[in-house]
């Protein structure tokens, strides 16, 4: 638990601009599987979205953590049920954020509402760690705490563990999105059970039957479990959305006025 609380006297923004960090530079010093130029105008349009959602966010996180230690101070929620030890609740409630989030993440594929958000994520035709950032700041502040706090309500999970999965789910952001090369053999080890790159390339790729899949973000036994992993070898990958394809609709004040665009989209009608 100790160890658990050290972790989280580190402040989030620090820890997710160091994480951006140490990933940009890595994609520019090391091997990539994907050409890519003008870096530093992607990072900009992809940081301006990061802003504004941290701006939102200050009032929507308030709100959740309010609304967290409410049901917490009712005792609502399963755990209050069984007589865990508080690390294993904690520890256990990490894993069941994130299996909420794959199923919320599944959803937002499957409604047309919720896919006019999410889709801001699948329209960077050029992905790397900052693509961590690319999400319109309504679906993370919005949809997203309106989730977490059902999923703490329903398991009876505290604020230590939604920052806990916080902190833990970034370092898994910035490598599924990130533009390295590394060992293929990783894939079927540690890959069985947690997400990496190559899965989270095939979510990005342009067709619909691959975009369709590997929703997992930190887990990706749960893809593995219902039936939703793929695999595409990477050479034959194609980051992006057709209706997003013209530069012009990568910038982001574009982006940011996409959900309220009716697109002549491919997909999800
Ligand atoms: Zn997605
Ligand atoms: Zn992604």
């Amino acid at each position: 638990m100790e160890l658990i609380e050290t972790i989280l006297s580190i402040d989030p923004n620090y820890w997710i601009i160091g994480l951006l960090a140490v990933f940009f530079t890595l994609e520019q010093i090391l091997d990539n599987p994907f050409v890519f130029k003008k870096r530093g105008a992607h990072l900009l349009q992809n940081l301006l979205l990061q802003v504004v959602f941290v701006l939102l966010n200050i009032f929507f996180l308030a709100l959740l953590v309010f609304g967290i230690e409410w049901f917490n101070n009712q005792e609502i929620g399963l755990f209050y049920l069984l007589s865990l030890p508080y690390v294993v609740q904690v520890l256990l409630g990490v894993v069941l954020f994130d299996f909420a989030t794959y199923w919320l993440h599944r959803a937002s594929h499957k409604s047309p509402l919720l896919w006019r958000l999410h889709r801001v994520h699948h329209s960077d035709t050029t992905m790397d760690s900052s693509t961590t950032f690319r999400f319109h700041p309504l679906e993370l502040a919005l949809v997203y705490q309106a989730w977490n706090l059902i999923t703490a309500a329903i398991f009876g999970l505290d604020v230590t563990t939604l920052a806990l999965y916080y902190f833990m789910v970034y370092i898994f952001f910035f490598l599924e999105h990130s533009n390295l090369k590394y060992p293929k053999w990783l894939n079927t080890t540690i890959g069985l059970i947690f997400v990496m790159p190559d899965h989270h390339r095939v979510h990005h790729h342009q067709e619909q039957f691959y975009t369709d899949s590997n929703f997992a973000d930190i887990f990706i036994l749960w893809d593995r479990i219902f039936g939703t992993f793929k695999l595409l070898p990477v050479h034959k990958i194609k980051y992006g959305l057709v209706e997003f394809k013209d530069p012009k609709k990568q910038s982001f004040l574009y982006l940011l006025k996409s959900p309220f665009i009716l697109m002549n989209t491919t997909k999800k009608k």
